[in-house]
Formats: C-alpha cells, structure tokens, sequence
C-alpha cells in the first residue's frame, strides 16, 4: 500500500509573548493514496495547524512530514513553493478568490506555472468551472456570486492542475445545509474519479460521513480513529478488517 502522507511526531507550539500554546502536542498519522480522510474536531483541538502542517503552509516545532516520500518541512521556500503547485491544491472555508479577476481568471490561476499556453489555461478552466456546473458565470467576479458559486470556483480552482493531494479547511463553513452538499458531492466526486487524496478538516459530524477513515482530534492529539471503508484507508487496523474477521482477536 502506498502511503502519500506520512506524519511522525509531529508538534507545533505557538509563542505569544510569554504565553506557549500547543497546537498539536505528538500527532503520527498516514495516509492511502487515493484515501478521504476527515479530521473532525471542536474549534481550537488543532485540526487546522494539522493541515497546514501537511500543505506546507507552516513549519512544525518538532516531527516530519512526508509527502510522496519527501521530508517537505526541510526543503527550502522556493523548493516547497514548487511542490505544493505541482502536487497540492488547497480549498478555502473564505474561498481566498482574487477579488479583481473573473471566475476563469481565479480556476487558470494555478496553471499558469505549467508551462501551458494561455488558450490551453483558458480551455482547462472553461472545462473545470463547466464540471462545478459554473459554464455560465466565467466572466463573473467573486463579488456577483453567492457563497456556493463562490466555492465552487474554489473548487475548481484547487482541481484544474490535477493535483495528487487536495487539501481542504471546513469548505462548507460559510454555506447553507443544501449547499453544503453539492459543495460535499462535488469534492468527493471529482477526487474519486481521478484517485486523488482528500484530507478536510471539519468540526461537522455530517460532513465526516463522506469520509472513508475519520480522524478524531482532541486537545492537539488523535485522540481515535473511526474506519468507514477499510479497503480506501492506510491503517493496521483497517488490514486486520480486510484480511477477514479471524485474523482479529476475539473481543476487540
Ligand atoms: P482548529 O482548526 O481545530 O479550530 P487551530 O489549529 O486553528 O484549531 O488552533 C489550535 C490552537 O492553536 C488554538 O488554541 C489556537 O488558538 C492556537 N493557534 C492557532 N494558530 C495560531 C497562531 N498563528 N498563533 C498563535 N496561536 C495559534
Ligand atoms: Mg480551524
């Protein structure tokens, strides 16, 4: 089984003056290829100092963290700034749309370091922004969509460069229950039908479903693991449940 994400001993202290905050205290945790994982969590457990941590948007205190078999906290700026184009998309609770440019202009954004002519960019976007159902509003500005729309040009944005990991903080925060769920069924769909890994962080119980392995953080540590599809996720536990119920001990 091929693991993209390998966190070891990861911890992340925060410093405010005097004050010391532990954000994630001792967090190890892999993740499948392929695999959606949920870290669920109440505001303030750590879930978002995870991911950043995993996206390369922060540097941890102690730990490593791998990602295609790379130690990504020990590559310098510029060398992370070029992994995180070519294999991580990130989706935003805010959406963090360029507000000055169109629909088109925000999903072409991140293929402009692709070395692809600009009416390939624009063909690309086109086509991403008609999959999140958006072919009508491609000369629209954040500004004239609603939170929905606005998503899911978030969404098509973090996609359009086919990145092997999509990485997303409560992406439902700021939308109603309907929209919620075509934002949900979007995001799954899509990293589903190109076997992308999904890691989203969500204090939503609801949400969680969708996962196939939901992790649980408490106080900046995994306090349990929830199994949904044991075939999807990289997990011991999850080879015991495959390999047959014989192979686990009676009473566990
Ligand atoms: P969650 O996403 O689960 O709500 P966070 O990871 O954002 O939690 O925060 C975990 C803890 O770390 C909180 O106590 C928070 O106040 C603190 N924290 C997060 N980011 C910073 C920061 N940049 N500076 C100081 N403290 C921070
Ligand atoms: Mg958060």
């Amino acid at each position: 089984m091929e693991n993209i994400i390998e966190l070891k001993n990861l911890r992340k202290v925060y410093r405010i003056g005097e004050e010391k905050v532990i954000a994630l205290d001792d967090v190890s945790l892999s993740i499948k290829k392929g695999e959606f994982c949920c870290l669920l969590g109440t505001s303030g457990s750590g879930k978002s100092t995870m991911l950043n941590l995993m996206a390369g948007l922060e540097k941890p205190t102690k730990g490593t963290i791998r990602i295609k078999g790379q130690a990504i906290e020990k590559m310098s700026e510029k060398k992370l700034a070029k992994f995180r184009q070519e294999h991580l998309g990130f989706v935003f609770q805010s959406y963090n749309l360029l507000p000055m440019l169109t629909a088109l202009e925000n999903v072409s954004m991140p293929l402009t370091f692709k070395g692809l002519s600009k009416s390939v960019r624009d063909k690309k976007a086109r086509d991403m922004l008609k999959a999140v159902g958006l072919e009508t509003h491609i000369k629209h500005k954040p500004s004239q969509m609603s939170g929905g729309q606005q998503q899911r040009v978030g969404i098509a944005r973090a996609f359009v460069a086919m990145p092997e990991i999509v990485f997303a903080d409560e992406p439902t925060g700021n939308l109603d229950s309907r929209t919620t769920k075509e934002v949900m069924g979007l995001i799954t769909e899509m990293a589903r039908e190109n076997n992308q890994t999904l890691v989203i962080v969500t204090h939503d119980l609801e949400i969680a479903g969708y996962a196939d392995r939901i992790v649980h953080i408490l106080d900046g540590n995994i306090e349990k693991i929830d199994i949904i599809n044991a075939r999807r996720v990289s997990n011991e536990e999850a080879d015991n449940i495959i390999s047959g119920a014989d192979a686990v001990p009676a009473g566990v």
